[in-house]
C-alpha cells in the first residue's frame, strides 16, 4: 500500500491533498462532496451521483478532452449572447464550485439560482448563504412563484424572473426529467455531465462531458477572452458547434481510451 492511499480519509482540509498524487481531482472531488454533506448543502444522494461522475472521469484520463473544450467554448458564446442568461446550482454543484460558478455569473452577467431535486427550505437557505459566502450578491431560487411546466410540484419550482424568464440556462449535474421539461420550454440549454449516455447532455443543445471542476473555470476563461468579440464571431462560435459530435467523440474515448 503506498502513503497516498490513506489520503481520504483522513483529510480535514483540502489543502492536505497532496496535488501530485495520481487521483488528485478525484480525491479533491470526493473531499468536497463529503463536506458538502456535512454543512447539509448537499443531499446524500449527491454522493451516488459523484461516484458515477467519478467512474466516467476515470475513464475519459480526468482531463478536459478537446470536444469538452469546443463545448465550454460554445457554452460561453451562448451567454455572452443571451439576453437573460442564468447559472443553476443544485448540492453538488454548491458543494463543488461555488466561487467558480460567482465568478462565471460575473463575467457573463448571470443570475445564479438555487434548483433543487430534493428541496428543503434548509438546504435551499444554506446554499444561497454558502454563494453569499463565495462572493454572490444575489441568489435566486428561494421566491419559488413559478413552475416549470410537466414536472412534479415540488421538482418544477422555479423564480418567475430567473430560471422561468431565461433564455439560456447552464444545469450542471441535472436529472434526465428536469433537463427534458427544460428543454421544452424553448430555452437554450447547456449541460455539463460527464456521463455522454444520460438523457441531460443528450437532450441538450450544447452538452459539456466534463468534470464540472475543470469545465466551469474553462467556460469562464472562454468568456473572458470572447467579452469583446462582436455578435458575429459569437454566433459562429455557436453554429459551428456540433452536438452530435462532442456527444460520440467523448463516447469514443470512454469506450477506446482514445
Ligand atoms: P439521467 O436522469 O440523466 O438519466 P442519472 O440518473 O445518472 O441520469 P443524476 O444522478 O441525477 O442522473 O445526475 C448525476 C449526473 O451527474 C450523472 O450523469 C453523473 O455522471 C454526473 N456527474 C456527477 N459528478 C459530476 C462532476 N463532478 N462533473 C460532471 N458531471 C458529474
Amino acid at each position: 500500500m503506498s502513503d497516498y492511499d490513506t489520503v481520504s480519509a483522513e483529510v480535514e482540509h483540502e489543502d492536505e491533498i497532496p496535488e501530485d498524487h495520481p487521483r488528485y481531482q478525484d480525491l479533491l472531488t470526493r473531499h468536497r462532496i463529503e463536506k458538502g454533506v456535512e454543512k447539509g448543502i448537499t443531499h446524500l444522494q449527491g454522493m451516488h451521483a459523484e461516484g458515477r461522475g467519478s467512474a466516467f472521469d476515470y475513464l475519459l484520463g480526468e482531463e478536459t478532452i478537446p470536444s469538452a473544450d469546443d463545448a465550454e467554448r460554445a457554452a460561453a458564446a451562448h451567454l455572452l449572447l443571451a439576453d437573460h442568461p442564468v447559472l443553476s446550482i443544485n448540492g453538488n454543484v454548491a458543494a463543488l464550485v461555488p466561487g467558480e460558478m460567482v465568478d462565471l455569473a460575473e463575467t457573463v452577467d448571470a443570475d445564479l439560482e438555487v434548483n433543487l431535486f430534493n428541496r428543503t427550505p434548509e438546504r435551499m437557505q444554506a446554499i444561497a448563504d454558502h454563494l453569499r459566502d463565495h462572493g454572490a450578491e444575489a441568489v435566486k431560487g428561494l421566491e419559488a412563484d413559478a413552475r416549470i411546466p410537466n414536472l412534479d410540484h415540488q421538482r418544477g419550482k422555479v423564480d418567475e424572473d430567473g430560471i422561468y424568464a431565461a433564455d439560456v440556462v447552464l444545469v450542471p449535474l441535472e436529472d434526465g426529467d428536469r433537463a427534458e421539461a427544460l428543454g421544452e420550454m424553448d430555452k437554450t440549454e447547456i449541460v455539463i455531465d460527464l456521463n455522454p449516455l444520460s438523457r441531460s447532455p443528450r437532450v441538450a443543445e450544447v452538452p459539456i462531458v466534463d468534470n464540472i471542476i475543470r469545465a466551469v473555470p474553462n467556460i469562464t476563461a472562454h468568456a473572458r477572452d470572447l467579452v469583446d468579440a462582436d455578435r458575429d464571431t459569437l454566433e459562429k462560435i455557436v453554429e459551428e458547434f456540433d452536438r452530435e459530435h462532442a456527444l460520440e467523440a467523448a463516447e469514443e474515448r470512454i469506450r477506446s481510451g482514445f
